[in-house]
């Protein structure tokens, strides 16, 4: 299973910030010891004209030369510096390869990403550039205009936050539908109007949210028929974090993760999925999540592997 990753670019932060930068290294680190059928790969920087598909190029320029204004910096919750912006650009790379080999292959993954509250002229909540966004725009190009329909793309975004700056990108385009799970209470506290919303209450546990889950992929599936599913499989709704309020076990997380693989799976629709949020009191918590995310991951890219093509 192809796995790209940009975390040999690693965002300079003052001590004690709160962003968890270490976990990226610790995934991917742990991913090269344990999972022998991940091939791991280095993502190539998007382009000014990848990220203008979802982006102002005004908002580009801005974080590219460091001219962005310190407030804009503070709703990003990063300090501007070039390495910032580089990684920025690297981790929308890593998605947007995902996205292809995903094509080829039925799943492949981004180690960093999910950075779904980046809007199209700002950032915001440790997010500055949004990659499912720039992916989805970029494989739509690439599918062609000349086929029948174009490439209709789920965005699936299980992190414990809202997707604001996804579903304010797709508002007006049917092609891309927004699907988001996330805490009522939670960060964004001004939320936009996905395609399908799911607001969940603070303390939510695992049957709860399971059964929503269900609900939410059978009304995705009444109203969309996507070709190209991007997965945020956000490792904060976690009871271990520090951000979430939810109390998903780890049970419930794997079974989550299971329950999306598996629906794409049968429905043969290729899945690109990106890490999105975790926060965990213990970081290693963090980075279990997510390795069990990969680990049922390569259960469901091998059985790709074994279709008749
Ligand atoms: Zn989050």
């Amino acid at each position: 299973m192809q796995v790209f990753y940009a975390t040999q670019f690693v965002l300079p932060l003052p001590p004690g910030h709160r962003f968890p930068m270490a976990k990226y290294q610790l995934l991917r680190d742990r991913l090269a010891a344990e999972r022998p059928e991940i091939r791991l790969q280095q993502a190539e920087p998007a382009s000014d004209g990848e990220l203008a598909l979802a982006h102002s190029p005004a908002y580009i320029k801005a974080i590219s030369d460091g001219s962005i204004s310190p407030q804009a910096m503070r709703e990003i919750g990063f300090p501007w510096s070039e390495a910032m912006a580089d990684r920025a650009r690297r981790s929308v790379g890593a998605t947007i390869a995902a996205c292809r080999a995903a094509l080829r292959d039925g799943v492949a993954a981004n180690i960093a990403g999910g950075t779904h509250h980046a809007c199209a002229d700002k950032g915001g909540g440790f997010c500055v550039f949004n990659d499912a966004a720039v992916a989805a725009r970029l494989l739509q190009a690439e599918w062609g205009r000349s086929r029948a329909r174009p490439l209709q793309v789920a965005v699936i975004d299980l992190d414990v936050h809202q997707g604001n700056g996804t579903a304010r990108i797709f508002r007006a385009d049917p092609t891309v539908f927004t699907l988001s799970m996330h805490g009522q209470k939670n960060f964004p506290f001004r939320k936009e109007a996905s395609d399908l919303d799911v607001d969940l209450p603070d303390g939510c546990r695992d049957d709860e949210y399971l059964q929503a889950l269900e609900q939410a992929l059978a009304e995705l599936e009444r109203r969309f028929e996507p070709a190209l599913v991007v997965y945020l499989a956000g490792a904060d709704p976690h009871e271990g974090d520090r951000l979430g309020r939810l109390k998903l076990s780890w049970d419930g997380l794997e079974a989550r993760d299971r329950r999306v693989f598996d629906w794409a799976f049968q429905r043969r629709i290729p899945l690109a999925f990106a890490m999105a949020g975790g926060y965990g009191v213990r970081i290693e918590d963090t980075v279990q999540v997510q390795l069990n995310t990969f680990r049922v991951a390569a259960q469901y890219w091998q059985r790709w592997q074994n279709q008749p093509r």
